[in-house]
């Protein structure tokens, strides 16, 4: 059923020719022969009328065009966008449309290869998986079937990693994993440093599972138990700051692990009667039960901003327009949705958890000339999610009195109050992808380099700048290539002579926020998240292990339900370079 026709020709979008660029390597649908056969706008109306349909399971009489209208505006218009296998599958065969799973890793040969397999089928759609390695035995233990000795669970790991490497040729983005690891498992050591060598297990996103009596002993200094999770054993003690240690100087060296505070996941667990929340998607921001799946989106803050004669002003009116029709399209999803395994499909509809963030908040800041390191940042931070938290939750309210709350509901946290009609509303993404073809910063990261190279062809190079500070310098006058080959070389604006201070202290970049600001940012949006948030807290090279570690305990008191850390150069493959004209 196409409703939204092309009436008026195309629309004309205010999607970059780089946006562009990558819709068309990844997104359009296309021919055998590789070729594309549709457009872009033809993208966005496939997935309006997809997602519209769902409105049919509920009302066989539901006015599905006005629907699909409205969704193609929120897309088009960049105000909104869905995560890539939504945007890359809707309405077409494959119709797989969640970005995060978890599945579930029992301590047996048949679990773990059908988990592997389970995975690559995730994998072949765009969605990334996470994995709890927690309940494997030991490496050492014996097996009891033949008497031989278990290789643990990173040797697994690696098992899972082959298989990913193997099947990404074929899929339609690289299949990414979360491999955690509780830090009362006998083999956490091992856990720790498996990816100190970085050509090791390079499908995998790491982190440890620290829980509330590991952060105790910490701070007590004292010992904790190391349990085998298939007998239930205590097999041996360790000082708890030395594996805090461990961890630091492991993620110090090579932005690896992460952490996570599974008591705080647990916390938040929205039907805890269903298990535990053991593991997370690959980037973090969304915790899961086994065999559930999630499908994210998230708002461009840049386009809900206004101009007054005070300056950019939130634009509450819209942003409450857009929350609404957001929740009602994610909701949607979940009805239209083809899951790759029926335990997903029974998993996913019986919670019916979403998860709606934001993109564009750091640009939004530039256009309000509020610095991204600042009380006055943290606070919008907490009101705009806020907002985003409190009205998505009120419309999830409103579809369940249509539609019914989501199916597991008297078993869940909310069974006293109103009925819901998704166990979680909100998550922050990374919006890889998403932030390219909106064309803003991504997710609540701050912007990483204002000017940076881009080499186009043998010896000859642009430098790209950021739109936002070159119509700042414009206006002020200033604007000069020069001027921006400084940015390029020092890597950010704070030391470039003849920009004005005002201009300084709000264009910061990534490694102009110190590490407490990026945690305090973090924790700001966390306080308002039903899920979590996708972040990574950045460091110059030159920060020291104590500097790492002050971080994860200023994550723990301020209530994040995770940390990724980096320190500028620890990685060899790292994305961009900033600083280095070639
Ligand atoms: N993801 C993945 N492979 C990728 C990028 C992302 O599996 O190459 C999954 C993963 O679960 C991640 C989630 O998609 O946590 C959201 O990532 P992001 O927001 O960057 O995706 P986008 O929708 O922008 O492509």
């Amino acid at each position: 059923l196409v409703s939204v026709k092309k009436k008026e020709g195309e629309k004309r979008m205010p999607i970059s020719e780089n946006a562009k660029a990558v819709l068309e390597r990844r997104y359009l649908a296309k021919d055998e022969a590789g070729n594309p056969t549709e457009t872009v706008d033809g993208l966005f109306r496939r997935v309006a009328n997809a997602i519209a349909e769902g409105d049919r399971h509920f009302d066989p009489k539901a006015d599905v065009v006005a629907t699909a209208r409205a969704f193609y505006d929120m897309m088009t218009n960049l105000d909104f966008l869905p995560n890539s296998p939504t945007l890359m599958n809707a309405g077409r065969p494959l119709g797989q449309l969640s970005a995060c799973f978890v599945l579930p890793v029992a301590d047996s040969m048949e679990d773990i290869f059908d988990a592997i397999k389970n995975a690559a089928l995730i994998h072949k759609s765009g969605g990334g998986t996470g994995f709890s390695f927690s309940r494997l035995r030991p490496k050492g233990s014996t097996v009891n079937s033949t008497g031989g000795v278990a290789s643990g669970p990173i040797s697994f790991m690696k098992v899972f990693n082959s298989a990913t490497e193997a099947v990404k040729q074929g899929g339609t983005r690289r299949g990414a994993n979360m491999g955690i690891l509780r830090v009362d498992h006998p083999d956490i050591m091992e856990f720790i440093t498996c990816k100190n060598d970085t050509a090791e297990i390079t499908n995998f996103n790491i982190s440890v599972g620290i829980t509330e009596t590991f952060m105790e002993a910490v701070s007590a200094n004292g010992m904790y138990d190391l349990v085998d999770p298939a007998t239930g054993r205590v097999t041996g003690q360790l000082n708890a700051r030395e594996v805090f240690d461990a961890i630091v100087q492991s993620a110090w060296q090579t932005g690896e692990p992460g952490i996570i505070f599974l008591d705080r996941l647990n916390r938040d667990n929205a039907v805890p009667g269903q298990g535990e929340i053991e593991s997370t998607n690959p980037c973090g921001e969304q915790p899961l039960l086994p065999y559930e799946s999630c499908n994210l989106g998230s708002i461009n803050l840049v386009n809900h901003i206004t101009r007054t004669v005070a300056g950019w002003v939130l634009d509450r009116a819209k942003l409450e327009r857009t929350i609404r029709t957001a929740v009602h399209f994610l909701d949607n999803v979940i009805e239209v949705n083809q899951y790759p395994l029926p335990e997903i499909d029974r998993m996913t509809r019986s919670t019916r958890k979403i998860g709606l963030g934001v993109m564009g908040f750091a640009d939004m800041l530039l256009y309000m000339g509020v610095p991204y390191n600042s009380e006055e940042g943290v606070a919008l931070a907490a009101e705009i999610m806020d907002t985003i938290n409190t009205i998505g939750h009120q419309e999830s309210q409103r579809l369940a009195e249509e539609r019914g709350a989501f199916p597991l509901f008297d078993q869940s946290i909310y069974r006293d109050g109103p009925p819901i009609r998704n166990a979680t509303v909100t998550t922050i993404a990374p919006t890889g992808t998403l932030s390219i073809i909106a064309g803003v910063s991504s997710g609540v990261e701050p912007v990483f380099a204002y000017a940076y190279i881009r080499n186009v062809m043998d010896n000859t190079h642009l430098i790209e700048t950021n739109q936002i500070l070159k119509d700042k310098l414009v206006e002020a006058g200033i604007y000069s290539e020069e001027l921006m080959r400084k940015i390029v070389e020092q890597g950010s604006l704070a030391h470039v002579e003849g920009i004005p201070e005002e201009i300084k202290r709000v264009f910061v970049c990534a490694h102009d926020v110190s590490p407490i600001w990026h945690v305090r940012m973090q924790a700001a949006f966390q306080q308002y998240t039903d899920n979590a948030v996708s972040k990574t807290v950045n460091f110059p090279n030159s920060a020291t292990k104590a500097e790492v570690a002050e971080v994860y305990r200023l994550a723990y008191t301020l209530g994040c339900k995770g940390t990724t850390i980096y320190r500028d150069g620890s990685r060899n493959e790292q994305v961009l370079n900033i600083g280095k004209v070639n």
